[in-house]
């Protein structure tokens, strides 16, 4: 198979877009090594099974709370 995306230079990803979203989409791997998303295994170099936390601690809607309306 091609290079893993870990490998991806920036001209394969701007060549690439589209089945650059086709391996992003709906992601159930991360690389514990490059800190990227893919929904296989093989696009990884080190692929880690992908648990998405309820909440993120970084989530601007939680701190946006407006006043009711
Ligand atoms: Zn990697």
């Amino acid at each position: 198979m091609a290079k893993t995306l870990c490998d991806w230079s920036r001209k394969d990803i701007a060549k690439r877009a589209d089945l650059l979203a086709g391996i992003l989409a709906d992601p159930s791997f991360v690389c514990a090594k490059c800190a990227r998303c893919a929904n296989s295994k093989k696009a990884l170099c080190s692929p880690r099974k992908l648990a998405f936390a309820e909440t993120l601690p970084f989530d601007p809607a939680a701190k946006k709370k407006s006043p009711a309306a």
